[in-house]
């Protein structure tokens, strides 16, 4: 029997033991799994080939920069995406911003590692709703120096800005419920890209449907939609960990007295230095705290 060839494609859709590749030269391509590689999750690079059959196969999972996982119904850890490249943590001005939700999904792409973008969503409803308290914790994360970008998915406004940072890299949305993540995504997709991503055994619509899918967008950007990432739980911290998350806190951290000082109680801590003497954003801090403690707890 003849060796046939193998090839590298990446995995954009998953139902059960069934695959769709894109395969390097960008064709879309059916393909099932062996029974080992049950964790073969979307936006995996895969090695496949064509069986004597003629049906396609994937025999290996390439090595992952990183993978995003989530308990399945027997409280299971599953991969749902891998290879993340960037976090678009979306907030809205309604729901009103869940700010410590957004400080878990920032330490949590510091963990991954990947790359964040705050995207703002809803900036039509920023005047009506917007209250000088909330301007001022978002003003914090500019100072901090994270990339913000202000979207209307009612128009589309701003987006053509989440596509620009996204070029070259694969993205993923997560924020809390409502604040406007698939509005974002189906304008963001063309029509015709929306067709292909709904292809399932269920038929079901990409609305409903619970699989990660991965789209190629405009220039050189991935996005993968993931409803079961959207809102993933941060896993429990170390303290390294949940201090290594916020970058505000590295030009400070290394001038404490105590080289484990959780930055609370401590004496000659140079973060609550900083922090009376102004050079620390005082929300985000009083919100580590919370984490700490909530991290601590359980
Ligand atoms: P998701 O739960 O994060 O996926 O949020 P959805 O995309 O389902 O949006 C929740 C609601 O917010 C829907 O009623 C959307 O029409 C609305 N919405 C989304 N984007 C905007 C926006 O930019 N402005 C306004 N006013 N409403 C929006
Ligand atoms: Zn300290």
């Amino acid at each position: 029997m003849t060796k046939t060839a193998q090839d590298i494609g990446r995995v954009i859709t998953r139902y059960g033991a069934e695959l769709i590749l894109e395969t390097a030269s960008g064709e879309q391509l059916r393909c099932t799994t062996r029974r080992k590689l049950e964790h073969v999750a979307c936006g995996d690079y895969v090695r496949w080939q064509v069986e004597p059959q003629g049906n396609a196969s994937v025999l290996a999972i390439l090595p992952r920069k990183n993978v995003l996982e989530r308990p399945d119904f027997r409280g299971k850890l599953r991969a749902v995406a891998a290879n993340i490249d960037i976090l678009l943590v979306v907030s809205s001005w309604r729901p009103e911003p869940n700010w410590e939700m957004l400080d878990r999904y920032l330490v949590a792409a510091h963990l991954l590692p990947a790359e964040v973008l705050i995207v703002f969503n809803k900036a039509d409803l920023r005047d009506r709703y917007h209250h000088p308290e909330q301007e001022a914790c978002l003003r914090e994360y500019f100072e901090i120096g994270y990339p913000i970008v202000h979207t209307q998915a009612v128009d589309g406004n701003g987006l053509a800005e989440i596509v620009e940072a996204i070029q070259g890299k694969t993205a993923i949305f997560a924020g809390q419920s409502g604040v406007g993540k698939s509005s974002l995504i189906s304008q963001m997709l063309p029509e015709q890209v929306i067709r292909v991503g709904a292809i399932g055994e269920t038929g079901e619509g990409r609305h409903t449907t619970t699989v990660s899918s991965l789209y190629q967008l405009a220039g050189q950007a991935s996005l993968i939609d993931s409803p079961g990432v959207r809102d993933f739980p941060l896993p429990k911290l170390t303290i390294n960990q949940l201090q290594a998350g916020y970058p505000e806190f590295t030009r400070f951290a290394g001038e404490c007295r105590f080289n484990n000082c959780t930055h609370q109680h401590e004496p000659s801590c140079a973060i609550k230095a900083a922090l009376a003497a102004g050079e620390l954003p005082p929300r985000r801090y009083q919100r580590y705290l919370t984490l700490l403690k909530s991290q601590s707890n359980n």
